[in-house]
Order: structure tokens, then sequence, then C-alpha cells
């Protein structure tokens, strides 16, 4: 069974924009996948649908098997996402933040905590537990953030360009800490990024978008291969440029 199985997704806002157009895609259980596409290809609406939030869409959408369109409820337990908007409530602790998410999705109290403790743990947030979001660094915050994805022991984690305008000495860092998210908490994960040497970092499977389709797809060598390298970046701008 896949993490993420899309296929014939079409999605049509009330004003008529075809964001998504047929699309499909597929996450393998356990697989780093990466979402690549400019500005308005259809990235956010595809998350949108997949956590339940973008209401009808036309299409399979399944999540481990659930059917995440005629019962987003079941298929949103399943998902972790980190949005790319970083709002965390200024007057919690990071620790509070991380088990209030817990309990928000129905864990007991002590449970919670524990698992608070385990994700400030696995992020090097322990000694910042008492600390408040907004006297955190900003590698500090992005890691609370991811870490708040994992509370509630999601299979599949979105993670919405988790590194965006950071430098690139943190976005090295973050890496280290989306590399160990996959295999101590053996998640299944979509991302998205603009930044190409990330996906190519971190990324076993590639789908690239553009309006609403998925013009290419494969792991890094194999779309260097079919569309001509050296690096991802140059594949990219040949499938975008092709697909225009
Ligand atoms: P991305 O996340 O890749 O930037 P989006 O999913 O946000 O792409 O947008 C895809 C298309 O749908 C764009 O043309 C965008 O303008 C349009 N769109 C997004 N949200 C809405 C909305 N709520 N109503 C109408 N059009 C929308």
């Amino acid at each position: 069974m896949h993490a993420l199985e899309i296929t014939g997704l079409d999605k049509v806002y009330d004003d008529g924009t075809r964001a998504l157009d047929g699309l499909s895609l597929t996450v393998r259980d356990g697989g780093f996948h990466g979402l690549l596409g400019p500005n308005g290809s259809g990235k956010s609406t595809l998350i949108g649908i997949v956590t339940g939030l973008v209401r009808g869409p036309v299409g399979h959408v399944r999540v481990f098997g659930h059917d995440a369109v005629a019962d987003p409820r079941r298929a949103r337990t399943l998902v972790g996402l980190a949005p790319q908007e970083v709002h965390l409530d200024r007057f919690l602790s990071a620790r509070q933040v991380l088990s209030f998410h817990g309990r928000y999705f129905g864990m007991p109290t002590s449970e919670a905590n524990d698992r608070a403790d385990e994700l400030l743990a696995a992020f090097d947030l322990e000694d910042k537990a008492g600390t408040r979001p907004n006297r955190l660094s900003g590698g500090m915050r992005r890691r609370l953030l991811i870490a708040r994805t994992l509370v509630h022991h999601p299979r599949l984690a979105i993670l919405d360009e988790p590194t965006a305008g950071v430098d690139l000495e943190l976005r090295h860092d973050l890496w280290t800490y989306l590399t160990r998210l996959r295999e101590e908490q053996r998640t299944s994960i979509l991302l998205t990024t603009h930044y190409l040497e990330e996906a190519e970092a971190l990324c076993d499977t590639i789908s690239m978008i553009r309006g609403g389709r998925i013009v290419a797809e494969g792991t890094v060598p194999e779309i260097i291969d079919r569309f001509g390298g050296p690096r991802l970046e140059d594949a990219y701008l040949r499938v975008m440029r092709g697909a225009a």
C-alpha cells in the first residue's frame, strides 16, 4: 500500500480557475518524495486536498488506503502538515506547543507530554523546552515546527517549503533533521521546495508540476537522464520551458 496515491485529480475553484488538471502522483510507503514547480502550479491546492482543507476536488486521493476525499477526517489523522507560514503560539513554551498539539489530536495529557519530550530530544531542543517560540532562533523555530508535525505519529508528513528563506548553513542543518525524521520516525515524506539542490540531496523520487499537471517524474538520476543535466536544476529548467 502506498503512503499517498492520487489519480486523475481535478480541482476547479469557484471563480473557474482550474488549479489541478488530471493530476496523478504516488508517494511510496517510506518514500521521500519531492514536489517541484513554479508558483501557481497547484502545489498548495494539492496539499490542501490531501489535508482536507481544500474541498470539492474530483478524483481519487488515498492516504495509506484511506479515501481522503470521502473521509478527510480519517486521512487527516494519518497526515502531519508543516505549513509554510510559521504560526506558533507565542504564549506557549516549546514543550507546550508540542504537547497541546498532541492533545488536539486526542492524546491523553501524559502521552502528549512524553511525546513532546521525545521530540524535543530528537530535534536537539531539550534545553529550550521552557522557552517561548518567539525567543527561539529562526532555525530552532523551524525545528520546532517540524517536530510539531510529528506529534501525533502521522505516517505521512507533508513539509511545505520547510527551509524557505533560511540561510545556506541553516538549510544544511535542517537537512540533517529531515533525514533523521525519516530514519527515526519512519515517516513517509512529501516535500515542496524551490531549492533544487535540496530536492537532489533529500528526495528519492520527484514529481515536477506545472499548470496542475505532473510534467516529469522519477528518481533524480532518471530525470537527469531523460531531460539532461548535469544537475537537477538543468533538467528542471528544460522540463518547465518545454511544458510552457
Ligand atoms: P502553488 O502552491 O504551486 O503556488 P496554488 O495551488 O496556490 O499553486 O495555485 C494554483 C492555481 O490556483 C493558481 O492559478 C492560483 O491562482 C489558483 N488558486 C489558488 N487558490 C485559489 C482560490 N482559493 N480561488 C481561486 N483560485 C485559486
